[in-house]
């Protein structure tokens, strides 16, 4: 089997990569800054190529891949990968589905406790030379209903990280859950209407796809609790930011936390101006443990489709 390929790495990615690459054989070129334009007149060179989440690899881009016969992301999602290019082309698609649901999850575990407790308004108070402890009444997780949409592995994970602490978990998926999963978390499954009415906090857990983009829009946002709060760490897009901003502002909705956005980043985004939405910069995966993971999870994979394991 030959290993003599070239491999283009165009995002910032852990060096392990390149590194076990090397020692299967593999030449590795390291170009984590290149742009679309630089890409488009290198791409047709590489049998493989790496991407995380900053390189868009575009139909006009995928279409140039003449060589290419494995596009790897080093990561979960696959939508700044045009799949369906891809496959015209006969090449591979391969992600690291499993190095993020730990750092994921562990984020939304974050998000709520800083809703719960205003954490980042606290801090920010002090630095402006504010004791405002008698305004910071917060409530506890313990006891809470957490609507988990979407209940693969993330969802799952958190799923069992709330139960630790002691919250009702419901979930709704649009494919069977998991009976052993649902057991030991002592799960109540329900539809979405059912869920987000019925839930203290609500965790999106699906993948973008035309059916649940903006899934939570101004309709279901509308059934939720007022005193409810909304964490998105999937992807922009699954929910309407519009109609958010419109349900956080009018108070019919306590509060929210998003990690990923329609634009990234959400320049000017008028969210940011409301003082019960919490913004991180899609860190979902951002923990050293979960790119490292990621990072070889991806390069065993590359050599795994090479010599034909998978
Ligand atoms: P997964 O494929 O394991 O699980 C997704 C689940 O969503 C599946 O069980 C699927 O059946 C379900 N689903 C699909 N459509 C649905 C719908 N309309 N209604 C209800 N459920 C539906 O994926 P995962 O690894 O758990 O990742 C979940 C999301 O997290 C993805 O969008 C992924 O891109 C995102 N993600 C974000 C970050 C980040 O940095 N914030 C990092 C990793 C993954």
């Amino acid at each position: 089997m030959n290993l003599e390929r070239s491999v283009l790495i165009c995002d910032q990615v852990n060096p392990i990569i390149k590194e076990i690459l090397e020692k299967n054989g593999l030449k590795v070129t390291y170009e984590p800054e290149i742009t679309p334009e630089q890409l488009g007149e290198k791409i047709g060179m590489y049998e493989v190529i790496v991407v995380r989440s900053r390189t868009k690899l575009s139909k006009e881009l995928v279409e140039k891949a003449d060589k290419c016969q494995i596009i790897a992301r080093v990561g979960v999602g696959l939508d700044n990968i045009d799949e369906e290019a891809a496959k015209e082309k006969n090449i591979r698609v391969i992600n690291a589905v499993e190095g993020a649901i730990t750092a994921v999850a562990e984020l939304v575990i974050g998000l709520m406790l800083s809703m719960a407790r205003e954490i980042p308004r606290a801090d920010r108070e002090i630095r402006n030379g504010n004791w405002i402890k008698k305004e910071l009444m917060g409530s506890e997780l313990k006891g809470k209903y957490l609507g988990i949409v979407g209940l693969g592995n993330i969802g799952k994970r958190l799923g069992r990280l709330a139960r630790a602490l002691n919250m009702n978990i419901i979930g709704y998926d649009v494919i069977p859950i998991d009976e052993e999963f649902s057991k030991e978390v002592g799960l109540m499954k329900a539809d979405l209407d059912t869920l987000l009415s019925s839930s203290d906090f609500v965790s999106l857990h699906v993948p973008l796809l035309d059916s649940t983009r903006h899934m939570i829009n101004a309709e279901k946002l509308a059934t939720m609790k007022k005193s409810a709060r909304i964490i998105n760490t999937s992807r922009g897009g699954i929910i309407d930011e519009d109609a958010l901003y419109n349900a956080l502002k009018e108070g019919n909705l306590a509060g929210a936390a998003l990690d990923v956005f329609e634009t990234e980043p959400p320049i000017g985004s008028k969210l940011t101006s409301l003082p019960n939405f919490i913004l991180t910069p899609h860190i979902g995966a951002q923990t050293k443990e979960a790119q490292l993971l990621a990072a070889n999870i991806i390069a065993e994979k590359i050599i795994q489709v090479i010599r034909g394991i998978i």
